[in-house]
């Protein structure tokens, strides 16, 4: 490779020396991937990983990437004690830890000045949601700036397990499986003096002497009780509303068939009785002008019930949302201008993949789902809103017309109009770069159409529960306009969630899981090598080391540049590792610029090496 008029030479030409003795390096593997001395090879890196999770050592590097391996047990290492360990330290200089990247991210905050984002990915029950309650643990610990404010990461903390209780569920991969998607900013303010800064606001500390915030955010003991009260209301009201049940009269009229029940539910959502039966059983339709109500089929009450309940849980957690986010904004405005402040945005996605791998072209998917007029959530939108009959089988016919040869989607149905055996008729197959996923549609429409009846909205903003007309607004009863669809609303949302990544410096951490299991000690080779696939893991090793592309073996570099360091010369005679820290010390390299590996050293920018050729001629 040329550079600046001068041949470097990338890959020594030396023959592989294998090491006899089984050191320690043998038994726990490298801590970084980098440092793998057969780095293409996916065996050499699953090996890596099962050696190190063997010795529970769950955290290894591919460079700046953090991989960790759930180990499904408590660990002794997220202590005070450790963090403390982890502060100010060195990538490199310490064992790979969620701490270390915590604390790197927050010290490139404070010397770049730039916002830094850490994105967490991997599948269900990998442990996202756990290294992300770490990260937040170890700024809450370390970085309170000044002891009388109490940290935003502890209140981050603090608010987790509400949203976990809300918004987690058991699932087969994860017995607390997230079912949301957080993002939180915690907000760091280095410069300090907030007490400054109050005097200049004219502000006192305590938050009890500001009316707004008694009633928005620190109510009195007996308000929270209040509201608590009204939202265990909703929860059992949910669980009430599951048991509803319907009968069909004889002239295929539906009445419901559990009215002590309801009289409990009506109570707990603080609506009338008859109103709400009568809208769990028809349908209020304007026609020319005209309103009708039309009874519901059996089914189609039992579609609305769940719809309402739905409806009354979905919201009532956005609810909750907010008023978490509220309080944290309107604590956090007291303390701090905004301005001069800068973020660490935290992601724990939920058991999927959105981002866009980098090394893969996904752009032909993302376009199948999301192209406007022509992409999967275009078609459905508009089945949904196509007058007539429309269902979940015509919106498959739909794609099919539309998508039918596309190298990433399939059906049942073949292009030479045949059928494919092995696929039923309700389903689709797309071809993801994670692997291939089948689709059944069955209920895509319901779930994209917002399900809930004008009249059960009607019923619902009427609630004397705050909470329930807080959720179910006046207007959006009256309102004839259609609500986005709801796959449109999720695609809306990322691609706002995605502005605010872009606008940050991402550091990564990828979650494996090492058995479906989820017990400890077990490591599925099979399993972790699909997830090492389709993380991207082996591409990005791959890049990593391009970084490093200077590598010289460590006799080689020694016996060039030893006459640079009087420990070095005119002979080195201890081990051959030590000696070229020594001279590389002596020299001034910084800890960024190279790595050792067991027989080579790697180096980062051709300019160390030329500034250490100089220092030879000189
Ligand atoms: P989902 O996508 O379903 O939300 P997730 O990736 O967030 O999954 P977690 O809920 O973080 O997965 O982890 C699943 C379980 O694995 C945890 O409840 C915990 O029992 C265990 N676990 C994960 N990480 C660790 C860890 N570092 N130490 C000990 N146990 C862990
Ligand atoms: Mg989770």
């Amino acid at each position: 490779m040329r550079y600046q008029g001068r041949e470097v030479d990338i890959e020594g030409r030396v023959r592989l020396v294998m090491e006899s003795a089984l050191t320690a390096r043998d038994r726990v593997g490298v801590q970084d991937f980098v440092l793998l001395e057969n780095y293409n090879s996916e065996a050499a890196f699953i090996e890596n990983l099962r050696r190190r999770f063997g010795e529970n050592l769950i955290y290894t590097y591919i460079g700046s990437v953090l991989v960790s391996v759930n180990p499904y047990k408590e660990l002794e290492i997220y202590s005070k004690q450790q963090m403390e360990r982890y502060r100010g330290v060195s990538f490199y200089e310490i064992s790979p830890h969620i701490y270390a990247l915590s604390d790197n991210t927050y010290r490139a905050m404070r010397t770049e000045r730039k916002d830094q984002c850490i994105l967490i990915s991997g599948e269900s029950g990998a442990g996202k949601t756990e290294a992300s309650k770490k990260i937040l643990l170890y700024y809450a610990v370390t970085c309170p700036t000044n002891d009388q404010m109490p940290a935003l990461g502890e209140r981050l903390l603090q608010s987790n397990p509400v949203l976990e209780a809300f918004g987690n569920a058991k699932t087969f991969r994860n017995d607390n499986s997230s079912r949301f998607g957080k993002y939180m900013d915690v907000q760091f303010d280095f410069r300090g003096a907030p007490d400054d800064l109050l005097t200049t606001l004219g502000l006192e500390r305590n938050p009890q002497s500001y009316q707004y915030l008694v009633k928005g955010n620190c109510p009195r003991l007996s308000s929270v009780k209040e509201e608590v009260q009204k939202l265990l209301n909703i929860i059992a009201s949910v669980l009430h509303l599951g048991n509803t049940q319907f009968g069909e009269g004889e002239e295929g009229e539906t009445y419901i068939t559990t009215e002590t029940k309801i009289t409990n539910l009506t109570k707990l959502l603080g609506v009338d009785g008859s109103a709400l039966g009568e809208a769990l059983t028809h349908k209020k339709l304007t026609a020319k002008g005209e309103e009708m109500i039309t009874p519901l089929s059996f089914e189609q009450a039992v579609s609305a019930r769940d719809a309402l309940a739905k409806a009354v849980y979905g919201r009532t957690f956005t609810w909750l949302v907010e008023k978490i986010n509220q309080s944290l904004a309107l604590k956090e405005e007291i303390y701090h201008s905004g301005k001069g402040c800068s973020v660490i945005g935290l992601l724990d996605i939920y058991g999927f993949e959105w981002e866009t791998v980098q090394y893969f072209d996904n752009k032909i998917i993302c376009d199948l789902i999301e192209e406007k007029h022509k992409g999967i959530i275009s078609i459905l939108d508009e089945e949904c809103l196509r007058p007539g009959e429309t269902c979940d089988v015509s919106f498959l016919e739909k794609m099919e017309d539309t998508l039918g040869g596309h190298p990433h989607f399939v059906t049942h149905k073949l292009a030479n109009g045949k059928t494919r055996r092995v696929m039923s008729r309700e389903e689709f197959r797309l071809l993801h770069y994670a692997g291939e996923v089948n689709y059944n549609v069955n209920g895509f429409l319901d779930k994209n159409n917002d399900l809930l009846n004008r009249n059960l909205k009607e019923v619902m903003c009427q609630s004397d529960n705050q909470i329930l007309s807080h959720c179910f607004r006046k207007e959006e009863a009256i309102d004839q306009k259609r609500p986005e669809m709801a796959a449109t609303q999720f695609k809306n949302s990322l691609t706002k969630l995605m502005e605010i990544l872009m606008s940050k410096e991402p550091s990564y951490v990828r979650c494996i899981k090492p058995n479906d299991a989820k017990q400890p000690g077990r490591f599925d080779e099979v399993l972790v090598r699909h997830q090492v696939k389709y993380l991207g893991l082996m591409e990005n090793l791959r890049v990593r080391r391009a970084g490093f592309a200077y590598r010289r073996r460590f006799e080689a570099f020694l016996q060039r540049y030893k006459p640079l360091c009087p420990e070095t010369w005119p002979n080195w005679h201890g081990r051959l590792s030590d000696g070229v820290s020594t001279l590389v010390n002596h020299l001034g390299y910084k800890a960024e610029e190279y790595k050792l590996g067991r027989s080579k050293i790697f180096i980062r920018f051709p300019k160390t090496l030329f500034n250490t050729e100089d220092a030879l001629e000189a």
